[in-house]
């Protein structure tokens, strides 16, 4: 069975790019039938950022992206938080020393620094490795008699991994196909801390393996330490699994990866959520406070890097889950648009019933104090959905509706109004006066007939008249609008307006 994982460090919230390989990690295991299972990624301690593991849950449960093991779910592979899971380490940990693919490193900091200075007054980088070990403090350089005498003097050590000389490994990953690695450019990475937790590399197999993974989809960034990955597997007897890296996303220009800060500095959330950050006391915006429909947020995202076989673009997460394709995910990285994000927005919009944006709607922190009827407002929507991209703009392009004008525009003055105006405006609201049945079709009888009747241009009285109601030249038909506002409303605003 197909078991993808999405493995998380709570080192901060989840962006764009982190949201969207757990989208293609769970679309790519529902299309199989598989399982998701999300996994944290904790035994980094001194990266844990209090809060995180919370927003990355909810984040997903926001996305629609439900594992079907976690920490919160339960599941048949837990614990499903490394920090728990220090046992099953401590037993693999005993299993690679045995192997001859691991060893002790009794270096201490100061040595390490040494090593690197000494490094770089040659003109060189440190590179703990083949070349390099023999010259540091391990139980390969160390008899067998040193090493025991510092394991009796509890002197602390970490296990490294002993990475083979001159091997050509083999590799390949489903998006970016064959390539080969050379071990001697490979360094020997600390596999076990000090304080005898493993580093990401040893638990992020020992895990995968555990919790019989059967593919790891994971960003670009990852792809480095794929070989040694490779050699983890064969180092402990294990069969790897298959291998996808996912490309970045780059910032809007195209040139470099989207990164925190380009939120503020181009105008768009980079987190599918709020994230107040303590560290530095500032607040980053999310996609859901911004007004996004998760379903959209969604479907922008997985389009950022991956393509339909028929090039569709409006595509459900169940849809998208029959179609996902690894191979059709794209090599090179995906340029971020805000453009097509609000285009995606407005378009799930018109795909909601005005019943449904209704509910949003009266949700709004804006609407809070409107007392209109869900009757008026259902009208309201529907003449303002059309041009809206977010719920919100709803309200902001239609405040008209929900409170009088404070001001004209001096330009529309200017276009609309002359001497006989208020004349005309007072026979007007006589006519209004009497007219019993106030819907948007008798009131554009009335306003015709007004107009034909004055011999006027139709402009003399249309102009003005939204002038009055909306303070300037914009906004729905003027009939409909008079309808929403109500006669009692509308003979006030004129009145306003012509005093
Ligand atoms: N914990 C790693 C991260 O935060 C997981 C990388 C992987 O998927 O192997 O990205």
């Amino acid at each position: 069975k197909v078991r993808v994982r999405f493995a998380p460090s709570p080192t901060g919230p989840l962006h764009l790019g982190g949201v969207r390989t757990a989208l293609y990690d769970y679309l790519f295991a529902k299309k199989q039938g598989g399982d998701f299972v999300l996994r944290i990624e904790d035994t980094d301690t001194a990266r844990y950022v209090e809060g995180a593991e919370e927003y990355i849950m909810q984040a997903l449960e926001w996305c629609g992206i439900i594992p079907d093991e976690s920490p919160k779910h339960g599941g048949n592979y837990g614990p499903y938080r490394q920090s728990e899971r220090r046992d099953i380490y401590d037993k693999y940990t005993e299993q690679i020393l045995k192997t001859d693919f691991a060893y002790l490193a009794f270096d201490t900091p100061e040595e390490l620094d040494a090593a690197r200075a000494e490094a770089e007054a040659n003109g060189d980088v440190f590179s703990y490795n083949y070349f390099t070990r023999n010259r540091m403090r391990n139980s390969i350089s160390l008899s067998a008699e040193e090493v025991q005498k510092l394991l009796d003097e509890k002197t602390p050590y970490v296990v490294r991994f002993k990475m083979p000389l001159d091997r050509i490994i083999n590799l390949e990953d489903i998006i970016r196909g064959k390539f080969s690695v050379n071990t001697n450019t490979l360094d020997d990475k600390v596999l076990v801390k000090n304080d005898g937790m493993p580093t990401y590399h040893f638990a992020n197999i020992i895990d995968d393996h555990e919790m019989e993974i059967t593919h790891v989809i994971r960003g670009e960034e990852w792809l480095p330490s794929m070989p040694l990955h490779v050699l983890l597997y064969e180092a402990m007897g294990w069969q790897a699994p298959e291998f996808a890296h996912l490309s970045l996303i780059l910032k809007p220009e195209g040139k470099g990866k989207l990164s925190k800060r380009d939120g503020a500095k181009f105008g768009f959330p980079v987190f599918p959520m709020n994230f107040y950050d303590a560290t530095t006391d500032e607040t980053y915006k999310g996609y859901k406070e911004e007004g996004y429909l998760p379903e959209a947020f969604v479907n922008f995202l997985a389009l950022l890097g991956w393509s339909p076989s028929d090039d569709k673009e409006i595509l459900s997460l169940e849809e998208m889950a029959k179609e996902f394709d690894l191979h059709k995910v794209h090599k090179a990285g995906a340029r971020f648009s805000k453009e097509k994000a609000e285009w995606f927005n407005h378009q799930y919009l018109q795909r909601k019933s005005n019943e449904e944006v209704l509910e949003i709607f009266k949700n709004l922190e804006e609407t809070k104090n409107i007392s209109l009827s869900d009757d008026t407002l259902l009208k309201i929507i529907s003449l303002m959905k059309e041009r809206a991209t977010f719920v919100k703009d709803i309200y902001n392009d239609g405040k008209f509706f929900f409170e009088a004008p404070t001001s004209f525009d001096e330009k529309a003055i200017k276009k609309a109004w002359n001497e006989e105006t208020s004349t005309i405006l007072k026979e007007l609201i006589i006519k209004l006066e009497s007219l019993e049945n106030f819907v948007s079709e008798k009131i554009k009888e009335e306003i015709h007939h007004f107009v034909e009747e004055k011999g006027l241009g139709f402009g003399k009285v249309m102009m003005p008249l939204r002038l009055t109601l909306v303070g300037e030249l914009k906004g729905p038909d003027v009939p409909d609008l008079v309808e929403i506002l109500g006669k009692a409303e509308t003979i006030g605003r004129i009145k306003t307006a012509i005093e």
